[in-house]
C-alpha cells in the first residue's frame, strides 16, 4: 500500500543495512545518508564516494521522483490511477495516462508469471478487508464471508484488462488496481536508474526495509541483515554487491488481531482471505519490481508451492519462513545466508 503512515515507525521492517557499521577501512570514502518520509514509508538513501554537490542534486531529484510517483500511483486518491480505475469498471474503451502504462504492463506480466497469486486487480478485496486505510485500528473484524464469496464469484484478473498502445478497456466490473504489492519495487528501480543518470554507481535505496543496492560499500560488499519475523532482531545476514534487490513480504507488516487471530494484508486471491501458511518471504533479484511482486506471490504460494512459482517467475534466491518457523530455501540462497545465532530448522529444496 503506498500510503502507510504507520510505516514511519518501522524503517527497517524487513532488512537492516549492516555494512555501514561493519566497514572499517582506514580512510572510508565519503558517505551520503539521508532518510525521508515519502510514498507512505521511510526511505533511506545511501550514496558512497561522490562529491557533496552531486549527491545533493541527485537526492533532490529522487525526492521529486518519489513525490510524483506517490501522487500518481496512490490507489485510493483522486489521481491518474483513480480515473483509470473508474473507467475500467465501465467496460468501455478509454485512453490511458502514459504515467501508469509501465505499471500496468509490468504487473500484467508478473501476475501471469505468478499464476495469478500476485494480482494487483484485487484492490476491491483489499478494501473489503480495510487494508486500504492508513489506520488499521478502525477495523473491528474480518468482512462477512458472504461479501468475500460474492467477490470470489467474479474475481478480477490482470488478464481482464486489454490495451493496445494507449487505448484500454476492462472486462470485469470488480477490477480496482492497487499496486501496493509492487509499487515500492517500481519506485526503487526508477530512482536507482535516475541515480545512475547522475553517474552514481555505489548506492542503496532502502524503502521501509526493502532495497536495491548497486556497486559496493567502499572496498566491501554491502551487508544486509534480515529481520526475524517474530522479533525485532537481525536473524540472518547476506552480502550483496554489483546490483541486487532484497525484498521481504511479512505477516507482521500490517495486520489486525481479533480473538487472537492475526489478519494481515497479503490476500490469497484463491480464497479471498489473508494467506495463512507463511510468516515471511525474502527474495533476491536484480530488479526491485520483480523482487517485490515475487515476495508477495511466494508468500501466498506458501511452503508447498513457492518453488514452482519461483521458477515461473525466474527467481533464483528465496528464503521462506513458514507458519511454524521452519526456514525453506533453495540451495543457492542457503549458500549466501548466514544465520546469526542458532541455526533454525531448515528445509532445503531442489535447485531453482
Ligand atoms: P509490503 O508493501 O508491506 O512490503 P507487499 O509487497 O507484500 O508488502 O504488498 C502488500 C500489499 O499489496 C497490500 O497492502 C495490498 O495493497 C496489496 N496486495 C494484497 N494482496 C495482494 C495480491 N494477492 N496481489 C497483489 N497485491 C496484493
Ligand atoms: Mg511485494
Amino acid at each position: 500500500m503506498i500510503a502507510r503512515f504507520t510505516d514511519c515507525l518501522r524503517l527497517f521492517s524487513g532488512v537492516f543495512i549492516l555494512s555501514l557499521v561493519l566497514a572499517g577501512c582506514s580512510e572510508p570514502p565519503r558517505e551520503f545518508n539521508e532518510t525521508v518520509f515519502t510514498m507512505g514509508t521511510l526511505v533511506e538513501v545511501t550514496i558512497i564516494g561522490e562529491e557533496e554537490a552531486l549527491t545533493d542534486r541527485a537526492y533532490a531529484a529522487i525526492l521529486d521522483d518519489f513525490s510524483y510517483m506517490h501522487n500518481t500511483w496512490h490507489p485510493w486518491q483522486r489521481n491518474a490511477l483513480a480515473r483509470i480505475n473508474s473507467l475500467l469498471k465501465t467496460g468501455a474503451p478509454f485512453s490511458l495516462a502514459p504515467s501508469i502504462l509501465p505499471l500496468i504492463e509490468r504487473s500484467k506480466q508478473l501476475s501471469g508469471q505468478s499464476n495469478g497469486l500476485f494480482n494487483p486487480a484485487i484492490g476491491g478485496l483489499v478494501k473489503l478487508w480495510g487494508f486500504h486505510q492508513d489506520d488499521l485500528e478502525e477495523i473491528f473484524g474480518p468482512p462477512e464471508p458472504a461479501a468475500i464469496g460474492a467477490f470470489l464469484q467474479d474475481m478480477p484478473q490482470m488478464s481482464d484488462i486489454d490495451f493496445k498502445n494507449l487505448t484500454m478497456h476492462g472486462r470485469n466490473p470488480n477490477i480496482h488496481l492497487d499496486f501496493g504489492g509492487f509499487a515500492k519495487g517500481m519506485a526503487v528501480d526508477n530512482t536507482i536508474a535516475h541515480l545512475r543518470e547522475f553517474g552514481i554507481n555505489n548506492a542503496i535505496i532502502n524503502a521501509g526495509g526493502d532495497l536495491r543496492a548497486i556497486g559496493q560499500n567502499g572496498s566491501r560488499p554491502w551487508r544486509i541483515g534480515i529481520r526475524d519475523p517474530r522479533g525485532e532482531d537481525v536473524f540472518a545476514s547476506i552480502e550483496i554487491s554489483g546490483d541486487e534487490s532484497v525484498f521481504t513480504s511479512g505477516d507482521y507488516e500490517r495486520y489486525f488481531t481479533v480473538d487472537n487471530k492475526r489478519y494481515h494484508h497479503i490476500i490469497d486471491p484463491r480464497t479471498g482471505y489473508p494467506a495463512d501458511q507463511t510468516r515471511s518471504v525474502t527474495v533476491l533479484h536484480s530488479d526491485a519490481a520483480t523482487a517485490d511482486a515475487a515476495a508477495t506471490a511466494l508468500f501466498i504460494a506458501g511452503p508447498q508451492q513457492w518453488h514452482s512459482i519461483a521458477r515461473t517467475m525466474g527467481i533464483k534466491f528465496v528464503m521462506l519462513i513458514d507458519k511454524a518457523g521452519k526456514v525453506h530455501m533453495n540451495p543457492a540462497m542457503a549458500k549466501r545466508i548466514e544465520f546469526n545465532n542458532r541455526r533454525p530448522d531448515i528445509s532445503l529444496s531442489k535447485p531453482l
